[in-house]
């Protein structure tokens, strides 16, 4: 048998069942965004998050400066996505020689600019010769009063999302197929971790199970199913698609749904909190917040489209050993 075979998530499980997760004031150890540490009072959400060459960015798509905020980007949404406040980061980093030593400053200065912006200081990280360049940030936040758990979500709750999705993976199919991904782009290269909305979102003390959206909609829905022993129904019609989606979707001739269902690296919050709670969500945040689905007893995401009907899905999303299944 392959990694290819075991699946990334069939070897994640298999290293957790190895790992007794029995170390003091570890709360939550592996299967959520982050691992939550207790020190004294206070209550740590700390995560690692690495990108690689070729595999999750090219140079030839984006700036070295680009790179490095994605990076940043990524860690601090999965802090962002326990409803904790961004504190600390580290940055460890392969690099080839012959890199222009210009491209390596610009890779920083994009990693510095992102942890800055979100309260996270730079504390420290490591630097290696690499063939392929890779970029491995650690991101620890400081918990609030309400902590968001992959496995909080209840049955009868909503199923709440941030923002509009699909714009990530329209953007690299189009780019792939030598199109112009227009407003897209933007959502692929300046990816936004959603601090500010959790920092909002957090006093209403509504939200139940929460995670960002970085391996795409139903799959990381899935997550929340597993951990919390609920289903998940979500209505195809309630899913915000980006409005840039459409158009890329009618030239490759893909169904733009697909691409908010499946895509990853949105960032985006997804979580459950009671059926009514919309507008009172809506209100603490400037982005839009929408209702996609409810939160059943048992069972697994199922997509349902205006008439009941079951949505058919050829990617629910990203497995590092298995590429796009798409
Ligand atoms: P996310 O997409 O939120 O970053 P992942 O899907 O990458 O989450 O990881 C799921 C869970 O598995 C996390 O709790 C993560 O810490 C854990 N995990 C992933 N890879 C490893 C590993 N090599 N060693 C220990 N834990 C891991
Ligand atoms: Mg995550």
């Amino acid at each position: 048998m392959t990694l290819f075979d075991l699946g990334e998530f069939g070897f994640i499980e298999q290293l957790r069942q190895m790992a007794s997760g029995a170390a003091p004031g570890l709360a939550v150890a592996i299967g959520d965004d982050c691992a939550i540490i207790e020190v004294g009072d206070d209550r740590l959400a700390v995560t690692t998050d690495a990108m690689v060459e070729g595999r999750h960015f090219r140079l030839d798509w984006l700036t070295a400066r680009e790179v490095g905020a994605r990076a940043m980007a990524a860690a601090l949404s999965d802090v962002v996505a326990m409803g904790a406040a961004p504190q600390y980061s580290f940055v460890s980093l392969g690099l080839s020689p012959d890199w222009p030593a210009e491209r390596a400053l610009e890779l920083a200065r994009g990693l510095v600019e992102q942890a800055e912006a979100h309260g996270a200081g730079l504390a420290g990280g490591d630097t290696v010769a690499a063939d392929q360049a890779f970029v491995d940030v650690v991101a620890i936040g400081r918990c609030r009063e309400h902590l968001w758990l992959r496995s909080g979500a209840q049955a009868g709750d909503g199923l709440y999302v941030t923002g509009a999705l699909g714009g990530p993976a329209a953007a690299v199919a189009a780019r792939l197929a030598g199109l112009e991904p227009g407003a897209c782009w933007e959502r692929y290269a300046h990816p936004q971790p959603r601090v500010r909305e959790a920092a909002q979102l957090e006093p209403l003390g509504l939200v139940h199970g929460a995670m960002d959206i970085s391996d795409g909609l139903v799959q990381d829905a899935g997550h929340l199913c597993e951990q919390s022993g609920v289903g998940i129904i979500i209505r195809a019609a309630q899913v915000p698609v980006h409005a840039g989606v459409a158009q890329i979707a009618e030239r490759l001739r893909h169904d733009p749904l697909q691409y908010a269902l499946s895509g990853g690296e949105e960032f985006e919050l997804l979580f459950t909190a009671p059926p009514g709670a919309l507008a009172e969500l809506q209100a603490a945040v400037a982005i839009p917040v929408h209702q996609i689905g409810e939160v059943v007893a048992g069972g697994s995401v199922l997509v349902l489209d205006e008439t009941g009907g079951e949505v058919s899905l050829p990617s629910t999303g990203w497995d590092h050993f298995r590429q796009r299944t798409e």
